[in-house]
């Protein structure tokens, strides 16, 4: 069965900073997937009905999985609390995911929401650290495999490897 992939819609206007190999590996990888159709692409901020443009937000003390669970909250940098959009932006990811059947997802890092290997520390200061969004670590606690784009050689392997398998 050919593997379907939940990717961040920013993704495929490449408004995100990549240097220049990188991001011809990933349009053409895009490109191809997309022809083969495999590709399911969302944005769970908009889908959640967040403006554009929209303000900065970061979690505050703690993780993607914190504000799932209600133990972390998600600001604006102008302190409104947003964190019941961000939790409902996760939730709109995963059903997406789930109604055509993803088992990968390729999200932008750094985001409150697509973020995997990284995101802001919530002071607004530019500050990474370590951690999910919230779509992230709900994709991952529903079985779905989380990439960022940073990591499309280890998901290209891992596609390979699962339909070879299959
Ligand atoms: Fe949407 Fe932000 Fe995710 Fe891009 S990183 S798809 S803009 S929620």
């Amino acid at each position: 069965q050919q593997t379907k992939i939940l990717v961040s819609a920013c993704l495929m206007g490449f408004k995100v900073r990549y240097n220049g190999s990188e991001k011809a590996a990933l349009q053409e990888t895009l490109q191809r997937w997309q022809q083969e159709n495999r590709l399911i692409i969302h944005c769970p901020e908009l889908a959640a009905g967040l403006a554009v443009p929209r303000q900065p937000a970061e979690i505050v003390s703690g993780n993607g999985a914190d504000v799932m669970r209600g133990s972390a909250r998600i600001l604006e940098n102008s302190g409104h609390d947003v964190t019941a959009h961000y939790q409902l932006a996760a939730w709109l990811a995963l059903q997406a995911a789930q109604h055509a059947r993803c088992s990968a997802a390729l999200l932008t890092d750094g985001s409150p929401t697509c973020g995997s290997q990284f995101i802001y520390d919530g002071t607004f200061s530019g500050t990474q650290q370590p951690g999910m969004g919230v779509a992230a670590a709900l994709l991952e606690q529903h079985g779905i495999r989380v990439f960022s784009a940073e990591q499309l050689p280890a998901l290209v392997a891992w596609v390979n490897e699962r339909e070879k398998s299959q």
